[in-house]
């Protein structure tokens, strides 16, 4: 598969085109025309940040299959999951919540996990994935959207809130997607799409 081999980048505000120095390890790249930051270069970045995605992917499953929380009032016991408020939202006369709520904190945060995955699995193992410059393109959209920590935000006041009116318990699912949110914003933070096509391109030549 073709990829550029000119060490050329192009920073992200201002266009300006220039050649890509080489990091020390830890080193950042600043643009020569608006001194915004071009890229950084992150140790093991590849590495880390699958470990991160792995990671939060089995917690992920742990947050949808386990109860968020269990709720106490006048002797009747009740449980909800994530799908579960999602649902909820859709019955009580709030499609439009449900969805926005299913597609930010559900659906996005999946396509994240998979797509990144689906790039640096195979990375690792040194083999370049089939239709790559996809799965980066989908990547670099899909990233902005994802908000499982607002849902985490909402189930934590929910969870001070109900302790008001009931005994409220917090389910195994609450503390997954506490622990979700952190492994994937860790993930996130190691990621650097550079290391990326640098590994691809060492692959394929
Ligand atoms: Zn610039």
């Amino acid at each position: 598969m073709p990829y550029p081999t000119s060490p050329l980048v192009a920073c992200p505000q201002c266009d300006a085109l220039q050649l890509e120095p080489a990091l020390v390890p830890g080193g950042c790249a600043d643009c020569v025309r608006c001194g915004a930051e071009l890229y950084r270069h992150k140790p093991g970045s590849i590495d880390r940040s699958l470990a991160f995605l792995l990671a939060a992917a089995i917690l992920f499953a742990f947050a949808n299959l386990y109860p968020l929380m269990e709720m106490d009032a006048r002797g009747l016991r009740s449980s909800t999951t994530l799908w579960g408020t999602v649902s909820a939202l859709a019955e009580q006369g709030e499609p439009g919540v449900g969805v926005l709520v299913f597609v930010t904190a559900l659906a996005l945060p999946v396509v994240e996990l998979a797509a990144m995955i689906y790039m640096l699995l195979p990375l690792r193992l040194g083999i370049v994935p089939a239709g790559l410059r996809y799965a980066f393109r989908l990547v670099e959209r899909v990233r902005v959207f994802g908000m499982a920590e607002v849902l985490l935000l909402g189930a934590l006041i929910a969870f001070v809130k109900l302790h008001d009116i009931a005994t409220v318990h917090p389910g195994i699912a609450l503390y997954a997607l506490a622990a979700f949110v952190f492994l994937l914003a860790a993930a996130d933070a190691w990621y650097e799409p550079r290391a990326v096509w640098h590994c691809a391109r060492e692959l394929s030549t």
